[in-house]
């Protein structure tokens, strides 16, 4: 892997923990409506995930995804509500919430002294640069691309090349891609022609085949530049 000089890390549950925080984030959101309906954390992923996908195949703006995420759920839980306020508090409490995934911060601090590193993140600007700032990874970043700030998003080529510009190359074979979604980070990264490393923390199994290295732990990936 003597080619690889730059490191592309997906933020959400590959360096931080998403998961935890958006549970948690969600939990407070209910306790300051003074809802009680912490099981109902399905029913606001089903359709955050419908509106991300919306989003990733450009057909809402990241301003809509915003507030329509929560518009639904509200909906769906028969409640009145402004999904634009609710959206507020939950990123609120998702920023307080930041967590490394395990193993991360250590690995990040390692192979910046050897590696330029780059966050390509799908997210959402008010609180992606938040949380780069509460982990203090800042430091140790080469550059840092977020979707929302550019229009754009992973899978779509356009992205990566935005990405790319960022970090200043234009060799694409100096780069790896590390992404825990399939559809995202590994069919993106594979698209425009970088090679991939699949974080699959879930030992999901994947018909297709187009990643070049696969882990279940953020560490390994030291052993695989090796
Ligand atoms: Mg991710």
């Amino acid at each position: 892997m003597s080619k690889i000089k730059n490191l592309f890390f997906d933020l959400d549950n590959t360096i931080l923990d998403f998961s935890y925080a958006s549970h948690v984030a969600f939990k407070s959101l209910l306790n300051h409506f003074n809802r009680d309906a912490y099981d109902s954390y399905s029913v606001y992923n089903q359709g955050n995930s419908k509106v991300w996908k919306e989003f990733e195949e450009n057909k809402i703006t990241a301003l809509e995804l915003r507030s329509k995420r929560f518009d639904l759920y509200l909906d769906a839980m028969g409640w009145e509500g402004d999904g634009g306020e609710w959206n507020k508090v939950y990123l609120e409490n998702v920023i307080l919430n930041t967590k490394y995934v395990s193993g991360a911060e250590l690995l990040i601090r390692d192979l910046s002294k050897d590696y330029n590193i780059h966050i390509v993140t799908n997210g959402l600007k008010e609180v992606q640069r938040p949380r780069l700032k509460a982990a203090q990874l800042e430091p140790f970043l080469s550059s840092i691309t977020v979707s929302d700030e550019i229009s754009a998003a992973k899978p779509q080529p356009r992205f990566f090349e935005v990405a790319m510009e960022n970090a200043g190359i234009s060799n694409r074979e100096s780069v790896l891609m590390i992404g825990d979604s399939y559809g995202s980070d590994i069919t993106g990264g594979h698209g425009y022609g970088l090679k991939t490393c699949w974080f699959n923390h879930d030992k999901i199994k994947e018909d297709r085949k187009i990643h070049d290295f696969e882990i279940h732990q953020i560490s390994e990936l030291a052993g695989i530049l090796r």
